[in-house]
């Protein structure tokens, strides 16, 4: 895509997070905008990174370091896409943020990974709030004891809070109760008040749903089609 056709959506993504933030009063700097880069050549990035967007969400880890070992100036990369145990050691010290942490087999691994570069990951556990078969992620229930484990078992990782890939609807509406849920989830959790835990973000919303994600407490919004077009 043209670089200024790319820069007008991005600009048009971050007015509507904005003028929502306002109508229910909402600080708009609470919610964080992901451009969602995957798949996309890294050109596209650069037009990005031109207007001073500096969070980028990808899903391959192969795809992740190439790009982030390409970008002409630093930039935040999230690993937002299921994770295989043994791609681990290519992104661990090239993320701000796992967002798809959902066994503790790849808390382990993560875990090791990261002492190994003596740094502290931080991560996301993933709900399957809706429970649908194809999405990867723990059931609602299962992330408390997910997160107390990892934060009794792991010194190199730090959890920071929850996501979630809402159903793919032709109603954003109907997502509203997923992201009520998750977001009822987050402060449950939170009001336990685990140690080496900080339940601070709550990743959810996508190019379809991420307004109504925003009125529900969303503090990320990963948004991809909205800002590069269709995939192909
Ligand atoms: C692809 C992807 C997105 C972005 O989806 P869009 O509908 O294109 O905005 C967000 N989150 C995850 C986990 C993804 O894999």
């Amino acid at each position: 895509m043209k670089a200024e056709d790319l820069q007008k959506n991005y600009r048009e993504v971050k007015n509507n997070i904005e003028e929502t933030c306002k109508n229910i009063g909402r600080d708009p700097k609470e919610v964080t905008l992901i451009a969602v880069s995957k798949t996309k050549p890294l050109s596209d990035i650069e037009a990005l990174i031109n207007i001073e967007v500096n969070e980028f969400g990808e899903n391959k880890p192969q795809e992740l370091k190439e790009k982030f070992d390409l970008v002409s100036t630093p930039v935040k990369f999230h690993q937002i896409g299921h994770l295989q145990t043994n791609k681990v050691k290519y992104i661990i010290n090239k993320v701000v943020l796992i967002h798809s942490v959902d066994s503790l087999k790849l808390a382990q691994v993560i875990e090791k990974e990261a002492a190994k570069k003596e740094i502290q990951a931080n991560i996301l556990i993933e709900v399957n709030y809706a429970g649908e078969d194809s999405k990867f992620g723990v059931k609602p229930e299962e992330a408390e004891g997910l997160i107390r484990e990892i934060a009794s078992s792991f010194r190199h990782i730090k959890v920071k809070g929850l996501m979630t890939i809402a159903p793919f609807v032709d109603d954003p509406e109907e997502n509203r109760p997923i992201f009520k849920g998750m977001k009822q989830l987050l402060l449950d959790i939170k009001s336990q008040n685990i140690d080496n835990v900080d339940m601070s973000i709550l990743s959810m919303g996508m190019t379809n749903d991420y307004l109504v994600a925003i009125e529900e407490g969303s503090t990320m919004v990963r948004v991809g089609t909205a800002i590069f077009g269709a995939r192909g």
